[in-house]
């Protein structure tokens, strides 16, 4: 038997894992005892990977061989990998030469490792020259990214795992983390145990399993956290609970916010947030002075950890802002045990943004705007110029296809015919472009059906390169076992396409992508070496990590810059931030209800989210019928009394109705939920839940309802509401 070390591919957790294989297949997998995120532990989704790998199940998930469809309409048909690479950039020369590079649109994936990232955003930002390149980091992790920047001035989660164990309160927002981030959890529920004192709150619509361990649980009214941070804040001004120190020493702003907070009166937020006033004044009392104790313990802090409640919505940015408005008014931040911390959704979504792969970032955190950064990323990949306007995002970009305006995409590592919003019009895009490519490891996701051309990549057991996890700690990920079929490494992929549109597009100039694509391991660490570059003097720089130092010393915290004896466990414990004058921002900004308020005709708001045991469109958990016993299908979760009303019992089908669209769905009760509010996982596809669109056209899952409203500053849009009807069908 031999035994590797990797990472497990789901969640931004980054849990290690040994992968044990025997005569070239995988046959077992355990938590690596090594690794600094979980000490040996795995949650169910971990420990079942190798089975998920079994040479039975990857025969028949797997997309083995380069396919094409002579038509939209015909089953795609073997061909070569070289005819395949030049049919797509012949595709793509002739789409650009029509219609300009912003006519291509590439729709990545969090899941993809950092070389995989790097090479793309290099291909379309520096090659191709369109900023439309985004992933599915934006439905995710883009409100996190918005929010820190506004506030401390990048993009980084400035504090660490070990800090639950400082903690003297948790202050966990949007985020069902006993489900969702399963091992960081336990570590959670460890650090309650070495603390009894510890205060937890929790602050979600649903009585959630994260939730039934809360001192405090506050079940706000979906969609008004800003609201109650305001609230909170207005009554640590009122109590004397705020750091004047602080904030005079650190940050800038604060007299608007003072301002803004003043009518954000208890019984006014209580009112709008459907709290009670007592567990406000709880709440800011734990908060501004890190627990309970009295008195207050100076060595714990408040550490709040958050995640899709917070992201997921047409005010995302705005709420990200206003709890660390919370942080920084109090002084609860850069040091042990305090600060904000945004719970990664996916296990590379922090790789993805630390190489620019969104289509408003640059590489290592400069900004697109910004003439210098440009010209600095210019320079780093030897090309005149890279493009200063944003790309598309993810939902705009499928609006484009839709409308005409881009006319290729390429698609890698996701579903959006699944986990996009407003299907219907997802659907029309992928029908509407004139070539789609998805390069996947799966044979069957609902994406495959509208592709062109289809592209087998390699997957977990199988991929090599870096992640980067929640707490900015990167991650070797190692191969245990060759390619299955003709599978290629995305990022080997995107070189030979890169390759091929060069001869087009920059004939008898030096290659901008001269990575090796033969030797594996040597292609992805010389990606990585020039990703390490790009980061040097910036606040991500890691010029003192190598391959052979992450083998030798194991997974690293960034920044760790040349000269640097380790990386950083946590930031700011100096006070000052990278903005231009080191202080941080407070943000005033008033709260915004839901951008589709319930009414008469939708008087339910849907709320979406994950299950324990499965993982986003199920491509692999839903290999496995051990991961259905927890759940075994989907159910639209209701409150009894709302069922009552209805008339429903729990099996019965209901018609569920959103402005876009119906699903036929069994119910059943869930007293976890406030009446008014129902709850459907993301996990179920059509191929699950049928159901149509306004329109007529069969689609189904959950996303057949939900809606393409997003963040005006983050675009990432409001999946955890829809307005929505409920009838016995
Ligand atoms: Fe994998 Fe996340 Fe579970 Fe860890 S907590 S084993 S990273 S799914």
């Amino acid at each position: 038997m031999q035994e590797t070390q990797s990472t497990c591919p789901y969640c931004g957790v980054g849990c290690g894992v040994i992968i044990e294989t025997r005569g070239g297949a995988i046959t077992g997998v355990r938590g690596d005892p090594s690794h600094p995120a979980n000490h040996g532990k795995l949650c169910t989704k971990g420990s079942t990977l190798h089975l998920t790998a079994a040479p039975a199940q990857a025969a028949q998930a797997r997309l083995l061989v380069p396919q094409l469809r002579a038509r939209r309409d015909a089953e795609p048909a073997p061909i070569a990998w070289s005819s395949a690479i030049t049919h797509a950039a012949e595709r793509l020369e002739g789409i650009v030469a029509a219609h300009g590079p912003d006519a291509l649109g590439f729709y990545l994936s969090g899941q993809l490792l950092t070389e995989d990232y790097y090479v793309f955003n290099k291909l379309a930002k520096g090659l191709i020259g369109t900023n439309n390149i985004d992933t599915n980091s934006r439905l995710c992790m883009s409100s996190a990214v918005a929010g820190y920047k506004a506030t401390l001035g990048a993009d980084a989660p400035p504090a660490c795992y070990d800090d639950f164990q400082h903690a003297g309160c948790l202050f966990i927002a949007g985020s069902n983390m006993a489900w969702a981030h399963p091992v960081a959890f336990r570590r959670v529920e460890a650090a309650r145990a070495a603390n009894p004192q510890m205060k937890i709150i929790v602050v979600d619509p649903r009585r959630t399993e994260t939730a039934a361990v809360a001192d405090l649980h506050l079940p706000l009214a979906p969609g008004t956290d800003v609201m109650l941070f305001h609230g909170l804040l207005h009554i640590m001004l009122r109590e004397g609970w705020v750091d004047e120190a602080y904030i005079d020493r650190h940050t800038r702003g604060f007299a608007e916010l003072k301002a803004l907070v003043r009518d954000a009166v208890p019984g006014h937020v209580a009112a709008i947030c459907g709290l009670n006033q007592d567990d406000l004044l709880r709440a800011a009392r734990w908060f501004a002075l890190g627990g309970d104790a009295t008195p207050p313990d100076a060595r714990r802090g408040t550490l709040s950890l958050y995640c899709q409640g917070l992201n997921q919505s047409s005010s995302g940015t705005d709420k990200n802002a206003a709890l660390i408005n919370l942080h920084l008014a109090t002084g609860q931040i850069g040091r042990a045990g305090a600060g904000p911390f945004s719970l990664t959704g996916q296990p590379n979504a922090m790789g993805g943004r630390e190489v620019g792969g969104l289509s408003n970032l640059l590489s290592a955190h400069r900004d697109m705007g910004n003439p210098a950064h440009r010209a600095e990323v210019a320079a780093l990949w030897g090309v005149e110029r890279v493009p200063d306007q944003p790309g598309k995002a993810a939902v705009e970009m499928f609006e484009a296809a839709a409308d005409g305006e881009i006319k290729a995409l390429w698609i890698a590592c996701t579903n959006p015919a699944q986990s996009l919003p407003r299907q219907s019009l997802v659907r029309e895009a992928l029908r509407r472009a004139e070539f789609v490519v998805l390069q996947e490891a799966f044979a069957h996701t609902a994406t495959a059906a509208f592709a062109d051309l289809l592209l087998p990549a390699t997957t977990w057991g199988e991929k090599l390169g870096t992640v980067t996890n929640s707490e900015r700690r990167i991650s070797r990920v190692r191969a245990a076992v060759p390619p299955s079929g003709e599978a290629r490494h995305d990022w080997q992929i995107g070189v030979q396409l890169a390759q091929a549109l060069e001869t087009r597009l920059r004939a008898g100039r030096p290659s901008l992508f001269p990575y090796d694509t033969v030797d594996a391991q040597a292609g992805a660490e010389a990606i990585w070496n020039e990703h390490r570059e790009s980061t040097r003097g910036r606040d991500l720089d890691i010029t003192g990590l190598s391959w052979s130092l992450l083998d030798e010393r194991g997974p690293q915290q960034w920044p760790f810059a040349q000269g640097a004896a380790s990386g950083k466990a946590r930031l700011y414990e100096d006070g000052v931030f990278p903005t231009p004058d080191g202080r941080a921002l407070f943000q005033a900004q008033p709260y915004r209800a839901l951008a589709e308020p319930c009414d008469a005709r939708y008087p339910f708001s849907l709320n979406t989210g994950r299950l324990r045991d499965h993982w986003h469109g199920m491509s692999r958990t839903g290999q496995l019928g051990r991961l259905f016993a927890h759940e075994s299908e989907p159910q639209l979760q209701m409150h009894p009394a709302d069922m009552d009303r209805l008339q429903l019992k729990n099996g019965d089908l209901a018609h569920v109705t959103s402005r876009r669209g119906a699903i036929v769905a069994p119910v059943r009760t869930d007293a976890q939920l406030s009446s008014g509010q129902v709850f459907l996982a993301m996990h179920w596809g059509s191929e699950y839940l049928g159901g149509r669109s306004s329109t007529g056209q069969r689609l189904g899952g959950v996303n057949a309802l939900t809606t393409p409203e997003r963040c005006p500053k983050s675009r990432q849009p409001e999946l955890k509401h829809a307005a929505v009807k409920v009838l016995k069908a």
